[in-house]
């Protein structure tokens, strides 16, 4: 098995998530996880046109504690 810093394959794919069309990710509807380079959280995002996002401590598809 290999080493992953990430605690599942969905978060994995929303982590990775890169879009063809926008360039930032609060651009994207498709683009649900946001993680801060700055303080290290992780947030859902939210489409309002803004830079909004809901810090999340746990992940939304396994249940982990997020790092
Ligand atoms: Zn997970
Ligand atoms: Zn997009």
């Amino acid at each position: 098995m290999k080493t992953t810093k990430f605690c599942c394959e969905s978060m994995q794919y929303h982590l990775e998530y890169k879009c063809d069309i926008h360039k930032d990710a609060f651009e994207c509807p498709d683009n649900l996880i946001f993680k801060s380079k700055k303080n290290k959280d992780y947030g859902i995002i939210i489409h309002d046109g803004g830079n909004s996002f809901i810090t999340i401590k746990f992940c939304p598809w396994c249940g982990k504690k997020l790092t």
